[in-house]
C-alpha cells in the first residue's frame, strides 16, 4: 500500500502508546517495513541505523534467520498450549531450566508473562501472596524510586515513578512510596559511596516510618532506563539488596531492559553478586521476536506461598498466553546466539568504543553529561554546562532532535528532558559504531 495512505488509515484507527494523540494526527507515523542486522528500512525506502534495539529489546539485531526457524518450526509443532492447571510444553519447561542455570542462584522458579508489565504485576501478586501465606498480611507497602520505571499495569504503574503513568488514575496507591533517585550527574552528594550510602539511609528511613511489618518489597531498576538512564555507582544494588534482607523486606530486581548482556553480564545482578528474592525480565528474553516476559522468584518466596496455604488454594492469577510455546522455542534460541552465537561477547568486547563514543561527545557545546554500562548510555542535553540547567521546554528541543535524527537516519530515544538514551544491539559492529557516532555528531551540530 501506498504510504500516504497507510499514514492516514494510522492516523484515522491506530492508538499509539504513551504518544500524544493530537501531536500523532499531525506528526503522523514513521512505518518501519524491515530489518536486518542494526539497520532499519521504513516505508519510503529510507535506511536507518538502529542505535536503540527497536524499543530496548532486539539484542540480537533483526534478521537472524535461526530464530525464525525456531518460531517457524515450533508453529508446525504445537502452536499453542497452555500453562494453565497442569499442563506444558517442552519448550516453556526447558527456558524456565534455563534461566534459573543463568540467573542469579537464589532465584529457582519460573512464572511466565507477556512481557514486562506484567511480569512486574505477577510480581506484586505473587509477594502480596507470599506475605499473607506466611502470616505477615501487614506487609502492604511497596517502595522504588523516583525516576523508576516498571511498566503500565493498573497496580504496577504505581510503583513507575513517571507523572504520565499517573495522571488521571489516581496513582500512586497510598502503598506505593519512592526513595530519590542515585543519580551521580545530579546528586549534591560527593562520590559514590556517599550516594549508595544516602540511598541505603534512604530505605531505612522510610522503612522505620512504615514500620517494617507493613513493607513489602523495595523495587528497583539495576539502571534506570525510561527515567533517563540512570546508572548508580558500581556496588549500589549490592548494598541495596543487603539493607533489604536486613530490614526483612522482599528485594525485586527489574531487569527488564538490563538483563540478557544489555549491561554486559547476562543480568546485571550477575556484576555484582546480587542475590534478588524475585526478578522480573522480558524484551532481551526474545529479543522482541515474539513476546515474552517472565518473574523468578527464590525458594522461600515460592515454598512460602506452597506451604501457606490449604491443598488446592491457588495463586489466582494467569493469562491464556503465559508460557506461550512459540515464545518459548524463540527464546531458547535467542539464548543460544547470546551465549553460543557469541553476541554476549562481542557487546562485551565493544563496550570501550560505545562508552568512548559517548564520552568524546562530551567536548560538544550542548552535552553535560554521557554515561554508559555495557551497551546501555545516555547523553544529557544542558543549556549551561555549569549550572546544569535544562533547557526551556517552549524550546522543543526534543522534537528538533527527534525530526533531525530521522533526516540523518539514526534511530534512538529522546527523552523529554532532553536526555538522549542509546541501547545499540549487541550485533554492532566497529563500523556501525562509526556510522552512529558520524550521524549523532552531525543531529547535534544541526539542533544547535
Ligand atoms: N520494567 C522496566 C524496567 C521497563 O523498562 C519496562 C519497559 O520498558 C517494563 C518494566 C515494562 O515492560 P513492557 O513494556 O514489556 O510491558
Amino acid at each position: 500500500m501506498q504510504t500516504s495512505a497507510l499514514a492516514a488509515l494510522d492516523r484515522r484507527h491506530l492508538i499509539h502508546p504513551v504518544t500524544s494523540l493530537r501531536e500523532h494526527e499531525e506528526l503522523g507515523p514513521l512505518i518501519l517495513k524491515s530489518g536486518q542486522g542494526a539497520y532499519l528500512t521504513d516505508h519510503q525506502d529510507k535506511q536507518l541505523l538502529d542505535a536503540f534495539s527497536g524499543l530496548w529489546c532486539v539484542n540480537t539485531g533483526y534478521g537472524q534467520e535461526s530464530v525464525i526457524r525456531a518460531a517457524t518450526e515450533q508453529m508446525q509443532r504445537l502452536p499453542y498450549a497452555t500453562g494453565y492447571f497442569h499442563f506444558a510444553s517442552e519448550p516453556a519447561i526447558l527456558l524456565a531450566k534455563k534461566l534459573v542455570d543463568i540467573s542469579p542462584a537464589s532465584l529457582q522458579h519460573v512464572y511466565f508473562t507477556l512481557g514486562g508489565s506484567d511480569a512486574v504485576d505477577a510480581a506484586i501478586r505473587y509477594i502480596t501472596h507470599y506475605h499473607h501465606s506466611i502470616g505477615k498480611p501487614g506487609k502492604q507497602h511497596f517502595i522504588s524510586l523516583q525516576r523508576g520505571y516498571h511498566g503500565s499495569s493498573s497496580v504496577g504503574a504505581g510503583l513507575t515513578a513517571l507523572p504520565n503513568f499517573h495522571y488521571h488514575f489516581n496513582l500512586p496507591l497510598p502503598t506505593q512510596h519512592y526513595l530519590p533517585s542515585p543519580y551521580p550527574y545530579r546528586s549534591e552528594l560527593q562520590g559514590d559511596e556517599a550516594i549508595i550510602a544516602a540511598s541505603v539511609q534512604a530505605l531505612r528511613d522510610k522503612v522505620a516510618e512504615l514500620g517494617a511489618d507493613n513493607v513489602a518489597a523495595f523495587f528497583c531498576e539495576p539502571i534506570q532506563g525510561s527515567g533517563g538512564v540512570v546508572v548508580p555507582p558500581k556496588g549500589w544494588l549490592k548494598a541495596m539488596q543487603l539493607a533489604c534482607n536486613e530490614l526483612d523486606i522482599l528485594f525485586v530486581v527489574d531487569e527488564v531492559i538490563t538483563g540478557f548482556g544489555r549491561t554486559g553480564p547476562m543480568f546485571a545482578c550477575l556484576d555484582e553478586d546480587v542475590q534478588p528474592d524475585l526478578m522480573t525480565m522480558a524484551k532481551g528474553l526474545t529479543a522482541g521476536y515474539a513476546p515474552m516476559g517472565a518473574v523468578m522468584m527464590s525458594d522461600r518466596v515460592y515454598n512460602g506461598i506452597a506451604d501457606g496455604a490449604p491443598m488446592s488454594t491457588v495463586v489466582g492469577h494467569g493469562q491464556t498466553y503465559s508460557a506461550h510455546p512459540v515464545s518459548a522455542a524463540v527464546a531458547l534460541e535467542v539464548l543460544r546466539l547470546y551465549e553460543e552465537g557469541g553476541l554476549l561477547d562481542n557487546g562485551r568486547r565493544l563496550e570501550p568504543v560505545f562508552a568512548g563514543g559517548l564520552r568524546a561527545l562530551l567536548a560538544h557545546p550542548l552535552v553535560g553529561d554521557a554515561r554508559s554500562r555495557g551497551l546501555l548510555g545516555a547523553l544529557e542535553l544542558v543549556a549551561d554546562k555549569q549550572t546544569k540547567a535544562r533547557f526551556a521546554p517552549e524550546l522543543k528541543l526534543h522534537d528538533r532532535i527527534f525530526q533531525a535524527a530521522y533526516r540523518h537516519g539514526l534511530v534512538f530515544r529522546a527523552f523529554g528532558d532532553n536526555i538522549l538514551g542509546f541501547a545499540p544491539a549487541l550485533c554492532y559492529t566497529q563500523e556501525d559504531f562509526a556510522l552512529m557516532f558520524a550521524r549523532l555528531k552531525a543531529i547535534l551540530d544541526e539542533v544547535l
